[in-house]
């Protein structure tokens, strides 16, 4: 049967009257329906009017090797027909899974050679508590149970990734900050660092998660976690000294070091992890988006030999989901891997179309009067709005300026976040340089009629 076909203003109805979109204030939809997307290819995505969109977010930072690739529609297709469900509980497995797991451990850095699959990065990092709690219990400490994250850190929705994250906003709804989480300063230099070098401001940001450590007693505390750069937060990316020394302090307190790779994993950042853009061997990494360039939900979680040990050792772990190793997914994943590895994508990001990605954009934009910063790494790009560059002053709340920006890129073709006042970008790996002054032009004219709209010139 053939997808029904409606017009734009029915399909907007129907979606106002029915669905509840995530992070999405209800009212908007009150005076503007949403974008209903119906197409994509490559670096594309088409609206329902029949309007073609560069897509410089990659879905949700996720659809690493772009829209429409016919070995990923295929892999899931052939595993359909073999294939389609089977489960991995108790002694079950499925070649796509078995499979999956070799191949990730090739790529994985260190000994991070096992895997505990999921649907989802928060439910990967609610597998991280539950899986270092019970590690601690086994290892003899049963106290180290409070986990640490970072102020404006993201690591998913569920309520224990919600408590592990550092957003205020979701936090206050409905009190859904669980007791056992405490968060420390995101190394942002631009808006915290004050009058110190870059250098030392990472050293400063990493002294708070001893400090932390200290204040608590390393005796109650089980890891660390924290995205190489936050994403969700506003691409943030460290000091160079930030990494080690948070490592450093870690292995120090024998507090776990988990590196949340949802958004930098599967070649972001120029490699195929972001801790390793940072020097750092992480115990644990959660990975989901880029796993399977978004075409089906898929997550995991790597963990090293020490952990691996430990939990032999404990026993019954209770602990899965019914579509952990979904054998359809993994065949995806696979699929995309492979991909990436015969395109050679992660080099071609990181000795060409990054490089040329940061340097256009920093000289289109770095001087523009609404912009305080350009940051980021590799493909992934956040620039700061400032209602005085000089000052550094940012918007009163309610002028949502980054909104107001979003939505001219959009009627300029073009996708880009809003995360509080910043513009953020996440394009497909496979953008080319020419998609890339196609996307920073977009960005320019977008911000230039942001700063008309509210004065700033
Ligand atoms: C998106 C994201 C998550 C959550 O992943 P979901 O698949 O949306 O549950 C976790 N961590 C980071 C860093 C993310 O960007």
């Amino acid at each position: 049967m053939a997808a029904v076909e409606r017009g734009t203003d029915e399909w907007q109805k129907l979606d106002v009257a029915h669905h509840l979109h995530p992070f999405t204030d209800p009212k908007y939809f009150d005076t503007k329906g949403p974008l209903v997307v119906t197409h994509a290819d490559g670096v594309y995505i088409t609206d329902s009017s029949g309007r073609k969109i560069l897509d410089g977010m990659a879905g949700l930072w996720c659809v690493n090797v772009g829209y429409g690739r016919q070995e990923l529609i295929d892999a899931a297709h052939a595993q359909m027909q073999k294939l389609a469900y089977y489960n991995v509980f108790f002694q079950s497995a499925t070649p796509p899974q078995i499979e999956l797991s070799r191949v990730l451990s090739e790529i994985t850095p260190g000994d991070l050679n096992h895997f505990f699959f999921t649907n989802s990065g928060s439910e990967a990092n609610d597998t991280i508590i539950r899986m270092v709690r019970h590690f601690w219990e086994v290892e003899g400490q049963p106290d180290k149970q409070i986990f640490i994250g970072r102020n404006l850190g993201y690591h998913g929705s569920t309520l224990a990734a919600t408590s592990l994250g550092g957003m205020a906003a979701m936090h206050g709804m409905g009190k859904s900050l669980l007791p056992g989480f405490e968060h420390i300063m995101h190394p942002h230099w631009y808006a915290e660092g004050g009058d110190l070098s870059e250098a030392e401001f990472g050293l400063k940001a990493a002294q708070a998660l001893e400090d932390k450590i200290l204040e608590l007693g390393p005796e109650n505390v089980a890891a660390f976690v924290g995205e190489p750069i936050q994403g969700a937060g506003g691409v943030i990316d460290p000091p160079a000294t930030y990494w080690p020394e948070i490592q450093r302090i870690c292995r120090k307190y024998d507090v776990l070091l988990v590196a949340d790779e949802v958004i930098c994993g599967f070649g972001r950042l120029g490699h195929w992890f972001g801790c390793e853009a940072y020097g750092i061997q992480p115990d644990l990494m959660p990975m989901a988006k880029g796993l399977s360039s978004g075409y089906l939900p898929i997550a995991a979680v790597a963990y090293s030999g020490r952990v691996h040990k430990t939990l032999q050792e404990g026993g019954l772990f209770s602990h899965g989901y019914t579509y952990s190793g979904h054998p359809v997914s993994c065949a995806v994943a696979l699929a995309n891997i492979q991909l990436i590895k015969d395109e050679n994508l992660i080099q071609t990001v990181h000795d060409d179309t990054a490089p040329y990605f940061r340097k256009t954009l920093t000289d289109a934009v770095a001087d523009h009067p609404l912009v305080g910063e350009v940051r980021g790494a590799g493909l992934l790009a956040g620039i700061q709005l400032v209602k005085d560059k000089a000052t550094k002053t940012l918007f009163e709340e309610d002028l949502a300026v980054a909104v107001k920006c979003r939505d001219h890129c959009l009627n300029n073709g073009l996708i880009m976040r809003a995360v509080g006042q910043s513009m953020v970008a996440s394009p497909p790996l496979t953008i080319t340089r020419a998609q890339i002054d196609e996307l920073v032009e977009k960005a320019v004219k977008s911000l230039d009629q942001t700063a008309a709209d509210v004065g700033v010139m």
